[in-house]
């Protein structure tokens, strides 16, 4: 089956790893517009230069910017076959930009994944957070370790902690997804779409009851 999901939580919820092995076991395209962001920084582009300003500082990058983004990425070939949406919608006209977008293409939501956890977890979780400076592939210290310490496993680029998980930043990040990510929920909810997974297990218990709730055969 087709999955075209939205994976919601606060930063630090693992919507990345998850994201990750959800696009694994379905073979959906994994779409994460941070991710995108960091690329467009590294690659030194317009893009990147405008995102940086706003990320640098837990900001959300404007939503005509990041509606674009997500619009191009999602009318290419590859994503036919079904997505995970990491990171994205975050703001009320996102998720309205995101309904027109995929009512034009045919292709509606098949579920929209909530990970739930602990106020107090999260920020333990993004303390520990690591990711490579090369393929963008996120660690955890201690609950996500790479083979060998601050090497990625899957290229053997150096792992180090992003600029926004600074603890300033990362307590704005958490009040603008109260503000602004938060009220998805209900969006979700009341189209019927919304189901809420407790997240604070092991990764692949998360994966599998995610499965289960996006309704994979199998999970
Ligand atoms: P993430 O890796 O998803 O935590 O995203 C890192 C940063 O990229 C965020 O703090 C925002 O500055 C920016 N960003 C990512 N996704 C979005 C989005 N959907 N809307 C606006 N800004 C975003």
């Amino acid at each position: 089956m087709t999955v075209r999901v939205v994976l919601l939580g606060p930063p630090g919820a693992g919507k990345g790893t998850q994201a990750e092995r959800l696009a694994r076991a379905t073979g959906a395209l994994h779409v994460a517009t941070g991710d995108m962001f960091r690329q467009a920084v590294r690659e030194a582009t317009p893009l990147g230069r405008l995102a940086k300003s706003f990320m640098d500082r837990g900001e959300l990058v404007p939503d005509d910017v990041t509606v674009g983004l997500v619009r191009e990425r999602l009318s290419q070939e590859d994503a036919a076959g079904g997505f995970i949406l990491d990171g994205f919608p975050r703001t009320r006209p996102q998720a309205e930009a995101l309904d027109r977008l995929l009512s034009e293409l045919g292709r509606p939501l098949t579920a929209v994944l909530e990970l739930a956890v602990p106020d107090d977890e999260v920020v333990r979780r993004l303390s520990g957070r690591r990711v490579c400076e090369a393929c963008g592939r996120n660690y955890h210290v201690e609950f996500d370790p790479p083979a060998r310490p601050g090497v990625c496993d899957a290229c053997g680029g150096r792992l180090v902690q992003r600029d926004d998980d600074r603890e300033e930043t990362v307590r704005r990040r958490l009040e603008v997804y109260r503000r602004d990510t938060l009220p998805l929920r209900d969006f979700y909810a009341r189209r019927g779409l919304l189901r809420s997974v407790p997240a604070s297990g092991r990764p692949e218990d998360v994966t599998r009851a995610l499965l289960s709730a996006a309704g994979v055969e199998g999970a």
